[in-house]
Protein backbone atom coordinates (compact mmCIF):
# COMPACT_ATOMS: atom_id res chain seq x y z
CA UNK A 1 0.00 0.00 0.00
CA UNK A 2 0.79 3.67 -0.88
CA UNK A 3 2.71 5.29 2.34
CA UNK A 4 3.34 9.22 1.63
CA UNK A 5 6.72 10.27 3.04
CA UNK A 6 4.70 14.10 3.30
CA UNK A 7 1.76 12.81 4.73
CA UNK A 8 2.44 15.70 7.33
CA UNK A 9 2.61 18.63 4.37
CA UNK A 10 0.22 17.53 2.27
CA UNK A 11 -3.70 18.79 3.14
CA UNK A 12 -6.39 16.66 3.51
CA UNK A 13 -7.83 14.90 0.12
CA UNK A 14 -11.67 16.16 -0.22
CA UNK A 15 -14.43 13.90 -1.56
CA UNK A 16 -16.70 16.18 -3.42
CA UNK A 17 -15.79 19.29 -5.24
CA UNK A 18 -17.91 22.28 -2.74
CA UNK A 19 -17.11 25.56 -3.09
CA UNK A 20 -14.76 24.87 0.09
CA UNK A 21 -13.66 21.39 -1.09
CA UNK A 22 -12.30 23.49 -4.31
CA UNK A 23 -10.65 26.23 -2.25
CA UNK A 24 -8.60 23.19 -0.60
CA UNK A 25 -7.94 21.54 -3.57
CA UNK A 26 -6.19 24.93 -4.96
CA UNK A 27 -4.35 25.27 -1.84
CA UNK A 28 -3.00 21.71 -1.96
CA UNK A 29 -2.20 22.04 -5.73
CA UNK A 30 -0.12 25.80 -4.64
CA UNK A 31 1.64 23.85 -2.10
CA UNK A 32 2.56 20.65 -4.29
CA UNK A 33 4.04 23.49 -7.38
CA UNK A 34 6.62 23.15 -5.78
CA UNK A 35 7.76 19.99 -5.47
CA UNK A 36 7.40 20.01 -9.61
CA UNK A 37 8.61 23.14 -10.74
CA UNK A 38 11.76 22.69 -12.81
CA UNK A 39 14.57 24.91 -12.71
CA UNK A 40 14.76 24.34 -16.57
CA UNK A 41 11.78 26.68 -17.72
CA UNK A 42 8.42 25.80 -19.10
CA UNK A 43 7.53 22.06 -19.71
CA UNK A 44 8.17 21.08 -23.06
CA UNK A 45 7.68 16.85 -22.30
CA UNK A 46 5.63 14.80 -19.40
CA UNK A 47 6.36 11.65 -19.47
CA UNK A 48 3.44 8.88 -18.87
CA UNK A 49 3.88 5.43 -17.34
CA UNK A 50 1.73 2.87 -18.05
CA UNK A 51 1.18 -0.19 -15.34
CA UNK A 52 -1.45 -2.98 -15.68
CA UNK A 53 -2.47 -4.68 -13.02
CA UNK A 54 -5.54 -7.44 -13.71
CA UNK A 55 -6.61 -6.20 -17.06
CA UNK A 56 -7.50 -7.77 -20.54
CA UNK A 57 -5.46 -4.76 -21.87
CA UNK A 58 -8.72 -3.71 -23.64
CA UNK A 59 -8.25 -0.32 -21.92
CA UNK A 60 -5.11 0.10 -24.16
CA UNK A 61 -7.20 -0.90 -27.27
CA UNK A 62 -9.39 1.61 -26.26
CA UNK A 63 -6.77 3.93 -25.81
CA UNK A 64 -5.48 3.88 -29.47
CA UNK A 65 -8.99 4.24 -30.61
CA UNK A 66 -9.23 7.68 -29.66
CA UNK A 67 -9.36 10.63 -31.88
CA UNK A 68 -10.10 13.66 -30.27
CA UNK A 69 -7.69 13.79 -29.23
CA UNK A 70 -5.72 10.98 -30.52
CA UNK A 71 -2.82 8.84 -28.86
CA UNK A 72 -0.72 10.27 -32.17
CA UNK A 73 -1.63 13.66 -31.58
CA UNK A 74 -0.65 13.75 -27.81
CA UNK A 75 2.50 11.78 -28.74
CA UNK A 76 3.87 14.17 -31.49
CA UNK A 77 3.06 17.40 -29.26
CA UNK A 78 0.61 18.30 -32.04
CA UNK A 79 -2.01 20.67 -29.89
CA UNK A 80 -0.51 24.08 -30.12
CA UNK A 81 0.67 24.78 -26.03
CA UNK A 82 0.76 21.43 -24.80
CA UNK A 83 3.92 19.62 -24.08
CA UNK A 84 5.20 16.07 -25.54
CA UNK A 85 3.68 12.79 -24.32
CA UNK A 86 6.49 10.10 -23.73
CA UNK A 87 4.43 7.27 -23.47
CA UNK A 88 6.70 3.90 -21.74
CA UNK A 89 3.57 1.08 -22.76
CA UNK A 90 4.37 -2.47 -22.00
CA UNK A 91 2.61 -3.42 -25.61
CA UNK A 92 2.78 0.11 -27.40
CA UNK A 93 6.58 1.29 -26.63
CA UNK A 94 9.10 -0.03 -29.09
CA UNK A 95 11.67 -0.66 -26.62
CA UNK A 96 11.82 -3.83 -24.76
CA UNK A 97 14.18 -5.25 -21.61
CA UNK A 98 16.15 -3.16 -19.42
CA UNK A 99 15.82 -0.07 -21.99
CA UNK A 100 12.64 -0.03 -21.76
CA UNK A 101 12.44 -0.35 -17.37
CA UNK A 102 15.30 2.12 -17.19
CA UNK A 103 13.02 4.90 -17.61
CA UNK A 104 10.80 3.33 -14.45
CA UNK A 105 13.78 3.15 -12.49
CA UNK A 106 15.02 6.53 -13.66
CA UNK A 107 11.09 7.83 -12.31
CA UNK A 108 11.48 5.68 -8.98
CA UNK A 109 14.47 7.32 -8.11
CA UNK A 110 13.74 10.69 -9.25
CA UNK A 111 16.04 10.86 -11.94
CA UNK A 112 13.79 11.64 -15.27
CA UNK A 113 14.18 15.47 -15.34
CA UNK A 114 10.71 16.02 -16.30
CA UNK A 115 7.28 15.56 -14.28
CA UNK A 116 5.29 11.83 -15.28
CA UNK A 117 1.78 10.98 -14.95
CA UNK A 118 1.18 7.57 -14.25
CA UNK A 119 -1.95 5.53 -16.51
CA UNK A 120 -3.20 2.26 -14.38
CA UNK A 121 -4.87 -0.42 -16.24
CA UNK A 122 -6.40 -3.22 -14.62
CA UNK A 123 -7.25 -3.60 -10.65
CA UNK A 124 -4.86 -3.80 -8.13
CA UNK A 125 -4.31 -6.88 -6.57
CA UNK A 126 -3.23 -8.28 -3.35
CA UNK A 127 0.62 -9.58 -4.03
CA UNK A 128 0.95 -10.77 -0.79
CA UNK A 129 -1.59 -13.50 -1.43
CA UNK A 130 0.58 -14.74 -4.55
CA UNK A 131 3.95 -14.23 -2.50
CA UNK A 132 3.10 -16.96 -0.14
CA UNK A 133 2.79 -19.03 -3.20
CA UNK A 134 6.14 -17.99 -4.18
CA UNK A 135 4.25 -16.47 -7.40
CA UNK A 136 2.82 -13.05 -8.48
CA UNK A 137 -0.07 -11.77 -9.98
CA UNK A 138 0.86 -8.97 -12.59
CA UNK A 139 4.38 -7.92 -12.83
CA UNK A 140 6.58 -5.74 -15.11
CA UNK A 141 10.69 -5.83 -14.92
CA UNK A 142 12.84 -7.76 -12.53
CA UNK A 143 14.80 -6.62 -9.54
CA UNK A 144 17.51 -7.99 -7.57
CA UNK A 145 16.17 -9.79 -4.22
CA UNK A 146 18.07 -10.60 -0.91
CA UNK A 147 19.49 -13.96 -2.67
CA UNK A 148 20.84 -12.54 -5.37
CA UNK A 149 18.09 -13.88 -7.76
CA UNK A 150 16.02 -11.69 -10.21
CA UNK A 151 12.46 -11.32 -8.85
CA UNK A 152 9.68 -9.99 -11.16
CA UNK A 153 8.53 -6.52 -9.60
CA UNK A 154 4.99 -6.35 -9.46
CA UNK A 155 2.87 -3.42 -11.16
CA UNK A 156 1.02 -3.18 -7.63
CA UNK A 157 4.79 -2.18 -6.41
CA UNK A 158 5.43 0.17 -9.39
CA UNK A 159 1.85 2.12 -8.47
CA UNK A 160 3.36 2.51 -4.79
CA UNK A 161 6.80 3.70 -5.40
CA UNK A 162 5.53 5.80 -8.61
CA UNK A 163 2.62 7.28 -7.09
CA UNK A 164 4.30 10.07 -4.54
CA UNK A 165 6.10 12.03 -7.18
CA UNK A 166 3.06 11.53 -10.21
CA UNK A 167 1.69 14.87 -11.31
CA UNK A 168 -1.38 12.97 -11.48
CA UNK A 169 -2.28 9.08 -11.29
CA UNK A 170 -5.30 8.27 -13.43
CA UNK A 171 -7.03 4.72 -13.31
CA UNK A 172 -7.88 3.13 -16.66
CA UNK A 173 -11.12 1.61 -16.90
CA UNK A 174 -13.38 -0.13 -14.42
CA UNK A 175 -10.89 -2.64 -12.52
CA UNK A 176 -8.78 0.35 -12.07
CA UNK A 177 -11.26 2.84 -10.94
CA UNK A 178 -13.44 0.49 -8.86
CA UNK A 179 -12.28 -2.77 -8.95
CA UNK A 180 -14.52 -4.21 -11.87
CA UNK A 181 -14.20 -7.65 -12.47
CA UNK A 182 -11.39 -8.74 -10.79
CA UNK A 183 -13.23 -7.47 -7.44
CA UNK A 184 -16.68 -8.83 -8.33
CA UNK A 185 -18.09 -11.64 -5.88
CA UNK A 186 -15.53 -14.82 -5.02
CA UNK A 187 -12.78 -12.20 -5.47
CA UNK A 188 -9.81 -14.47 -4.33
CA UNK A 189 -7.06 -12.27 -4.98
CA UNK A 190 -8.53 -9.09 -3.23
CA UNK A 191 -8.43 -7.23 -6.03
CA UNK A 192 -9.26 -3.75 -5.66
CA UNK A 193 -9.17 -0.12 -7.16
CA UNK A 194 -6.51 1.98 -7.50
CA UNK A 195 -8.00 4.41 -4.97
CA UNK A 196 -8.15 1.50 -2.39
CA UNK A 197 -5.11 1.02 -3.08
CA UNK A 198 -3.46 4.13 -2.94
CA UNK A 199 -6.10 5.37 0.27
CA UNK A 200 -7.93 8.62 1.11
CA UNK A 201 -5.03 10.43 1.73
CA UNK A 202 -3.59 10.30 -0.79
CA UNK A 203 -2.33 13.05 -3.09
CA UNK A 204 -0.23 13.36 -6.25
CA UNK A 205 2.65 15.85 -6.97
CA UNK A 206 0.04 18.23 -8.26
CA UNK A 207 -2.43 17.75 -5.80
CA UNK A 208 -5.08 15.81 -6.71
CA UNK A 209 -6.32 12.50 -5.41
CA UNK A 210 -6.68 9.84 -8.53
CA UNK A 211 -8.49 11.00 -11.40
CA UNK A 212 -10.58 7.95 -12.18
CA UNK A 213 -12.11 6.84 -16.26
CA UNK A 214 -14.36 4.57 -15.55
CA UNK A 215 -15.59 2.05 -18.53
CA UNK A 216 -15.17 -1.85 -19.54
CA UNK A 217 -13.30 -0.83 -21.58
CA UNK A 218 -13.63 2.99 -21.48
CA UNK A 219 -14.30 5.51 -24.76
CA UNK A 220 -10.82 6.27 -25.70
CA UNK A 221 -11.62 10.15 -26.04
CA UNK A 222 -12.35 10.36 -22.14
CA UNK A 223 -8.87 9.19 -21.27
CA UNK A 224 -7.19 11.42 -24.04
CA UNK A 225 -9.33 14.19 -23.88
CA UNK A 226 -8.70 14.49 -20.01
CA UNK A 227 -5.11 14.19 -20.30
CA UNK A 228 -5.23 17.06 -22.53
CA UNK A 229 -7.23 19.00 -19.94
CA UNK A 230 -4.72 18.01 -16.86
CA UNK A 231 -1.34 18.63 -19.17
CA UNK A 232 -3.51 22.20 -20.17
CA UNK A 233 -3.90 22.96 -16.62
CA UNK A 234 0.00 21.38 -15.44
CA UNK A 235 1.57 24.05 -18.27
CA UNK A 236 -0.57 26.88 -16.90
CA UNK A 237 -3.22 27.32 -20.21
CA UNK A 238 -6.43 25.95 -18.65
CA UNK A 239 -7.52 25.82 -15.35
CA UNK A 240 -8.03 22.64 -13.15
CA UNK A 241 -11.05 20.39 -15.10
CA UNK A 242 -14.17 19.84 -13.19
CA UNK A 243 -14.12 16.42 -11.26
CA UNK A 244 -16.69 14.60 -9.61
CA UNK A 245 -16.76 13.21 -5.85
CA UNK A 246 -15.84 9.89 -7.43
CA UNK A 247 -12.80 11.51 -9.54
CA UNK A 248 -14.33 11.43 -12.69
CA UNK A 249 -14.32 13.91 -15.46
CA UNK A 250 -17.57 15.48 -14.85
CA UNK A 251 -18.25 17.06 -17.96
CA UNK A 252 -17.93 13.40 -19.64
CA UNK A 253 -19.54 11.65 -16.80
CA UNK A 254 -22.34 13.51 -15.37
CA UNK A 255 -25.40 12.29 -17.92
CA UNK A 256 -26.78 9.24 -18.05
CA UNK A 257 -26.50 7.60 -21.25
CA UNK A 258 -29.52 7.03 -21.78
CA UNK A 259 -29.85 11.01 -22.30
CA UNK A 260 -27.79 10.64 -25.25
CA UNK A 261 -29.18 7.04 -26.64
CA UNK A 262 -30.28 7.04 -30.02
CA UNK A 263 -33.40 4.91 -28.75
CA UNK A 264 -34.38 7.37 -26.19
CA UNK A 265 -37.21 8.77 -28.57
CA UNK A 266 -38.87 5.13 -28.61
CA UNK A 267 -38.43 5.10 -24.72
CA UNK A 268 -40.40 8.27 -24.55
CA UNK A 269 -43.17 6.82 -26.38
CA UNK A 270 -43.36 3.76 -24.98
CA UNK A 271 -42.08 1.41 -27.75
CA UNK A 272 -40.00 -1.77 -26.31
CA UNK A 273 -37.86 -4.10 -28.29
CA UNK A 274 -38.65 -7.66 -27.86
CA UNK A 275 -35.95 -9.69 -29.31
CA UNK A 276 -32.50 -8.76 -29.33
CA UNK A 277 -32.07 -7.10 -33.02
CA UNK A 278 -35.11 -5.19 -32.76
CA UNK A 279 -34.54 -1.75 -33.56
CA UNK A 280 -36.77 -0.09 -30.36
CA UNK A 281 -35.68 0.67 -26.80
CA UNK A 282 -33.73 -2.08 -25.35
CA UNK A 283 -35.09 -1.14 -21.50
CA UNK A 284 -37.48 -4.62 -21.20
CA UNK A 285 -34.10 -6.64 -22.65
CA UNK A 286 -32.18 -6.00 -19.89
CA UNK A 287 -31.03 -1.78 -20.07
CA UNK A 288 -29.83 -0.19 -17.46
CA UNK A 289 -29.05 2.97 -19.39
CA UNK A 290 -31.56 5.81 -17.45
CA UNK A 291 -29.45 5.57 -14.44
CA UNK A 292 -25.90 4.53 -15.85
CA UNK A 293 -23.60 7.61 -15.80
CA UNK A 294 -21.93 7.01 -19.37
CA UNK A 295 -21.53 9.05 -22.76
CA UNK A 296 -20.82 5.75 -24.70
CA UNK A 297 -23.68 6.52 -26.96
CA UNK A 298 -23.11 9.97 -27.48
CA UNK A 299 -19.18 9.31 -28.25
CA UNK A 300 -18.54 6.81 -30.13
CA UNK A 301 -16.48 3.29 -28.88
CA UNK A 302 -13.64 3.26 -31.19
CA UNK A 303 -12.84 6.17 -33.86
CA UNK A 304 -16.65 7.36 -33.08
CA UNK A 305 -18.00 4.62 -34.22
CA UNK A 306 -20.11 1.25 -32.80
CA UNK A 307 -21.00 1.82 -28.70
CA UNK A 308 -23.35 -0.04 -26.92
CA UNK A 309 -26.66 0.64 -28.09
CA UNK A 310 -26.01 2.16 -31.36
CA UNK A 311 -25.01 -1.83 -32.00
CA UNK A 312 -27.82 -3.27 -30.10
CA UNK A 313 -26.61 -4.04 -27.28
CA UNK A 314 -28.16 -3.57 -23.57
CA UNK A 315 -26.33 -1.32 -21.01
CA UNK A 316 -24.91 -3.28 -17.88
CA UNK A 317 -23.48 -0.48 -16.32
CA UNK A 318 -19.80 -1.03 -16.84
CA UNK A 319 -18.99 2.34 -15.50
CA UNK A 320 -20.33 1.88 -12.36
CA UNK A 321 -18.79 1.29 -8.76
CA UNK A 322 -21.23 -1.44 -8.72
CA UNK A 323 -20.49 -3.25 -11.52
CA UNK A 324 -20.59 -5.89 -12.31
CA UNK A 325 -22.81 -7.55 -9.18
CA UNK A 326 -25.03 -4.79 -8.89
CA UNK A 327 -26.36 -5.02 -12.62
CA UNK A 328 -26.55 -8.81 -12.54
CA UNK A 329 -28.43 -10.48 -13.36
CA UNK A 330 -27.74 -9.08 -16.78
CA UNK A 331 -30.31 -9.78 -19.70
CA UNK A 332 -33.35 -8.86 -16.94
CA UNK A 333 -35.22 -6.10 -17.38
CA UNK A 334 -34.34 -3.45 -14.34
CA UNK A 335 -36.89 -3.47 -11.32
CA UNK A 336 -37.58 0.19 -12.00
CA UNK A 337 -38.91 -0.37 -15.31
CA UNK A 338 -42.22 -1.85 -14.09
CA UNK A 339 -43.18 2.19 -13.31
CA UNK A 340 -40.97 4.00 -15.88
CA UNK A 341 -41.84 1.32 -18.66
CA UNK A 342 -45.66 1.22 -17.64
CA UNK A 343 -45.97 5.00 -17.30
CA UNK A 344 -43.80 5.59 -21.00
CA UNK A 345 -46.15 2.90 -21.93
CA UNK A 346 -49.37 4.41 -21.33
CA UNK A 347 -48.08 8.09 -21.82
CA UNK A 348 -46.79 6.98 -25.21
CA UNK A 349 -50.12 4.71 -26.50
CA UNK A 350 -51.91 8.44 -26.58
CA UNK A 351 -48.82 10.65 -27.82
CA UNK A 352 -47.73 8.40 -30.83
CA UNK A 353 -51.37 8.54 -32.73
CA UNK A 354 -51.33 12.45 -32.34
CA UNK A 355 -47.65 12.67 -33.62
CA UNK A 356 -48.52 10.91 -36.33
CA UNK A 357 -51.36 13.02 -37.19
CA UNK A 358 -48.98 16.03 -37.62
CA UNK A 359 -46.70 13.95 -39.18
CA UNK A 360 -48.98 13.37 -41.99
CA UNK A 361 -49.75 16.63 -42.63
CA UNK A 362 -45.94 18.27 -42.64
CA UNK A 363 -45.29 15.51 -45.62
CA UNK A 364 -47.70 17.33 -47.65
CA UNK A 365 -46.97 20.40 -49.78
CA UNK A 366 -50.08 23.25 -49.66
CA UNK A 367 -50.42 22.23 -53.53
CA UNK A 368 -50.62 18.40 -53.08
CA UNK A 369 -53.07 19.84 -50.08
CA UNK A 370 -55.09 22.01 -52.57
CA UNK A 371 -55.31 19.28 -54.98
CA UNK A 372 -56.20 16.51 -52.71
CA UNK A 373 -53.79 13.98 -53.90
CA UNK A 374 -49.76 13.33 -54.22
CA UNK A 375 -48.54 13.17 -57.19
CA UNK A 376 -46.31 10.18 -57.09
CA UNK A 377 -46.58 6.33 -58.20
CA UNK A 378 -45.16 5.56 -54.99
CA UNK A 379 -47.61 5.66 -52.48
CA UNK A 380 -50.31 7.27 -51.13
CA UNK A 381 -50.09 9.60 -48.62
CA UNK A 382 -53.75 9.57 -46.65
CA UNK A 383 -55.08 13.01 -46.54
CA UNK A 384 -58.57 12.34 -45.34
CA UNK A 385 -61.09 14.46 -43.30
CA UNK A 386 -59.68 13.57 -40.30
CA UNK A 387 -56.48 15.13 -41.24
CA UNK A 388 -57.88 17.54 -42.67
CA UNK A 389 -59.83 18.78 -39.79
CA UNK A 390 -56.57 17.64 -36.90
CA UNK A 391 -54.17 19.65 -39.54
CA UNK A 392 -56.81 22.72 -39.85
CA UNK A 393 -56.81 23.19 -35.89
CA UNK A 394 -53.13 22.10 -35.70
CA UNK A 395 -52.05 25.05 -38.35
CA UNK A 396 -54.22 27.65 -35.91
CA UNK A 397 -52.79 26.39 -32.46
CA UNK A 398 -49.06 26.72 -34.22
CA UNK A 399 -49.47 30.30 -35.63
CA UNK A 400 -51.68 31.51 -32.14
CA UNK A 401 -49.82 34.68 -30.80
CA UNK A 402 -47.99 35.20 -34.21
CA UNK A 403 -48.05 37.91 -37.45
CA UNK A 404 -45.86 35.72 -39.75
CA UNK A 405 -47.83 32.33 -40.68
CA UNK A 406 -48.23 30.72 -43.81
CA UNK A 407 -51.58 32.90 -45.83
CA UNK A 408 -52.14 35.10 -43.31
CA UNK A 409 -53.55 38.89 -43.91
CA UNK A 410 -49.68 40.64 -43.19
CA UNK A 411 -48.31 37.57 -45.33
CA UNK A 412 -50.37 38.28 -48.40
CA UNK A 413 -49.60 41.89 -48.52
CA UNK A 414 -46.02 41.69 -48.31
CA UNK A 415 -46.03 39.16 -51.15
CA UNK A 416 -48.49 41.83 -53.23
CA UNK A 417 -45.73 44.45 -52.48
CA UNK A 418 -42.63 42.36 -53.88
CA UNK A 419 -45.22 41.34 -56.91
CA UNK A 420 -45.95 45.16 -57.72
CA UNK A 421 -42.19 45.80 -57.37
CA UNK A 422 -41.37 42.59 -59.94
CA UNK A 423 -44.12 44.07 -62.57
CA UNK A 424 -43.06 47.35 -62.25
CA UNK A 425 -39.73 46.15 -63.13
CA UNK A 426 -40.54 44.38 -65.46
CA UNK A 427 -42.91 46.91 -67.15
CA UNK A 428 -39.79 49.31 -67.12
CA UNK A 429 -37.34 46.89 -68.62
CA UNK A 430 -39.77 46.13 -71.38
CA UNK A 431 -40.22 49.92 -72.81
CA UNK A 432 -36.31 49.85 -72.53
CA UNK A 433 -35.73 47.20 -74.66
CA UNK A 434 -39.03 49.05 -77.11
CA UNK A 435 -37.30 52.24 -77.08
S1 LIG B 1 -31.88 1.38 -25.03
FE1 LIG B 1 -31.35 1.80 -22.86
S2 LIG B 1 -30.32 3.77 -22.90
FE2 LIG B 1 -31.34 3.55 -24.86
S3 LIG B 1 -33.33 4.53 -24.60
FE3 LIG B 1 -33.64 2.39 -24.07
S4 LIG B 1 -33.29 2.28 -21.86
FE4 LIG B 1 -32.45 4.22 -22.54
S1 LIG C 1 -23.41 2.11 -22.29
FE1 LIG C 1 -23.41 0.87 -20.42
S2 LIG C 1 -22.44 -1.07 -20.98
FE2 LIG C 1 -21.97 0.43 -22.59
S3 LIG C 1 -19.99 1.36 -22.00
FE3 LIG C 1 -21.59 2.66 -21.12
S4 LIG C 1 -21.93 1.85 -19.06
FE4 LIG C 1 -20.83 0.28 -20.21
Amino acid sequence: MYHSQETEILPKPVSKQSPDSIIRIMQSIATSMKRITLDEGPISEVHAFWLAGMSCDGCSIAAVGAKNPSVDQLLKAAIPGLPKVILHHPVLSVTAGDEFIESYHKAKQGKLGAPYVVLYEGSVADESIAEKFGGYWSAMGTEESNDGTHQPIPTAKWLNDLAPEAAAVVAVGTCATWGGIPAAAGNVTNSMSVMDFLGKDYLSSLGLPPINIPGCAPVGDNLTETIASILMFLVGLGPLPEFDGLGRPAWLYKDTVHRGCVRAGNYEEGVFAKNHGDKECLVELGCWGPVVQCNMVSRGALGHNGGCMNTGGICIGCTMPGFPDAFAPFYKAPPGTIVSGVASKTVGSFIRPLRKLTQGKNNLTERWKKEGQVPSGWGHQKHGIVEKVSGYFYSKLQGAGTEFKPNSARQKKLQEKGHSFLKKNIAEKRIEETV
